[in-house]
């Protein structure tokens, strides 16, 4: 899909369902879209890949179900590699011959969580000029920003996620995580599209691309959360098997030490109580009510 203005301007891409079962940057890229038809492009161009994995979106799997693999960890791809690197080489040809000025690659996680957008870890000196365009247009955006590095393997891993390859290459890319719409089922919950809509069109607006928008979003984020780059982190982890029980919400501000989720066997005796490690804003908690240990239960976003 694209959209051209008249006049030149900024080059802006947006993807979606690079995960298959993440479909709710299809939704968003129409909502996007549509606007632009009543509300005309001022300048620049936008360009979109809805449905980056059609294999996945039809068996509803997060990788390419023939080959299992995570097209967002094959970027940038290879021509002669396999399926996946393949489809990657074609987009990010595509993507990176355009010269684009910010990619937002758009994506979805556990049904019970807030929309954020995340920063990619920072690539070194040589590409700082698309790592602090990047970090400028998060903060434009309005939604809490996390850099979800937890370690140098999971870092190394994300460089070949499409966003991470793009800012190898410097050239600024984020990756929106638009709420609800995950692996239980591929469910895009309304709110979450108004709210990654919003988001994008805020920066689009800033470039000096469209007219405004007046909408608020459906998660108020409080100030002090959505200022700085928060760190991203799913501990403490379940330590027993049992029924969970959470005690917050998608959104939530929590204390250190405060109660977020009880874990009963069977008979309704409590088992364990698993507390914030840190004050933080809860992204999310997991769509499941049976635990085990080592289960992921809650996404914080520590301040
Ligand atoms: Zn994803």
């Amino acid at each position: 899909m694209e959209i051209k203005s008249l006049k030149s301007g900024p080059v802006i891409w947006l993807t979606g369902a690079v995960h298959g079962d993440e479909i709710g940057g299809i939704f968003i890229i129409q909502e996007i879209f549509k606007r632009l038809r009543k509300s005309p492009l001022l300048k620049g161009k936008i360009y979109a890949f809805p449905l980056m994995n059609p294999v996945g979106f039809e068996n509803v799997t997060r990788g390419i179900a023939i080959t299992e693999e995570d097209l967002n960890r094959s970027f940038p791809g290879d021509k002669e590699g396999t399926l996946a690197e393949r489809i990657a080489a074609k987009i990010f040809t595509n993507i990176t011959e355009s010269k684009p000025d910010i990619v937002l690659d758009i994506h979805n996680d556990w049904l019970n969580t807030i929309p954020w957008v995340e920063i990619d870890p920072n690539p070194g000196p040589k590409n700082k000029r698309a790592y602090e365009k990047a970090k400028l247009y998060a903060f434009k955006i309005g939604l809490p920003i996390i850099n979800e590095l937890e370690d140098a393997a999971q870092a190394l891993n994300l460089q070949r996620s499409l966003s991470g390859s793009l800012l190898l290459n410097n050239i600024p890319a984020l990756t929106l995580e638009v709420g609800g719409a995950s692996t239980v089922s591929s469910i895009a919950r309304e709110k979450d599209i108004q709210d990654g809509t919003k988001a994008i069109w805020d920066l689009l607006t800033f470039l000096g691309m469209v007219k405004p928008y007046k909408a608020e979003f459906n998660n108020q984020i409080p100030d002090n959360y959505k200022n700085k780059i928060l760190r991203y982190s799913h501990q403490p982890d379940a330590s027993k098997s049992g029924i969970i029980k959470y005690l917050v919400k998608p959104g939530q501000i929590v204390k250190k030490g405060q109660p977020v989720a009880k874990i009963y066997n069977v008979f309704g005796k409590l088992l364990e109580t698993l507390t914030s490690q840190e004050n933080s804003l809860i992204l999310g908690h997991w769509d499941y009510s049976v635990s085990y240990p080592g289960a992921e239960l809650i996404s914080f976003a520590i301040i």
